[in-house]
C-alpha cells in the first residue's frame, strides 16, 4: 500500500491518518519495548512528523534512554494501545506502532534493533539487517523526498 496510511487504537478514541512513506521501518526488542509489547519487540514505522496527524486522548510517559536521549512513548488513554514513541534528539520524527495501523498497511521491519537485550526464546527474521544495539538515525528527509 502507499500513503495514505490510517489506523485506530482497540477502542476507536484515538485515530491516525499519515499523508507521506516511512523513512525507515524497524522492529525494537529493548527493554523498554517489551514491556510494552508484552514480551516482544515493538514493529515501527518512522515517519516524518509533520506528515502524521494523531486525534483523540493519548497518555504518554517518558524516559532517559541508554543514548542520554529522552524517549516519550505514547498510548491511547482509554484503552492502552501503544500509538507512537518519539526523541527529543530526533523531534523531527514519529515511530508509529504498526498494530495501530489499519490491515492492509503492507509495512513491515527492515531491520532488528537493540537485538542483545532480546530474550532467548525470540526468533528474529535472518532476512532483517540487524543491530545489536542503537541503529544510525535515518536521513532527515527520504532521499525520494521533493519537498
Ligand atoms: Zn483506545
Ligand atoms: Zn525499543
Amino acid at each position: 500500500m502507499v500513503a495514505p496510511y490510517t489506523g485506530r487504537c482497540n477502542c476507536g478514541a484515538v485515530s491516525i491518518t499519515i499523508s507521506a512513506e516511512p523513512v525507515a521501518t524497524r522492529q525494537c526488542w529493548c527493554r523498554q519495548c517489551q514491556r510494552i509489547a508484552a514480551g516482544g519487540p515493538t514493529n515501527n514505522a518512522m515517519f516524518l512528523a509533520k506528515a502524521v496527524t494523531i486525534t483523540g486522548p493519548r497518555a504518554d510517559h517518558a524516559y532517559v534512554a541508554a543514548s542520554g536521549n529522552v524517549l516519550t512513548h505514547e498510548f491511547c488513554a482509554a484503552c492502552g494501545t501503544p500509538v507512537l514513541g518519539r526523541s527529543n534528539a530526533r523531534p523531527q520524527f514519529r515511530t508509529i506502532r504498526l498494530g495501530l495501523l489499519d490491515e492492509g498497511h503492507g509495512l513491515s521491519p527492515a531491520m532488528a534493533i537493540w537485538t542483545d537485550e532480546a530474550p532467548d526464546w525470540a526468533v528474529i527474521d535472518p532476512a532483517l539487517e540487524r543491530f545489536t544495539a542503537q541503529p544510525p538515525a535515518p536521513a532527515p528527509t527520504p532521499p525520494s523526498s521533493t519537498s
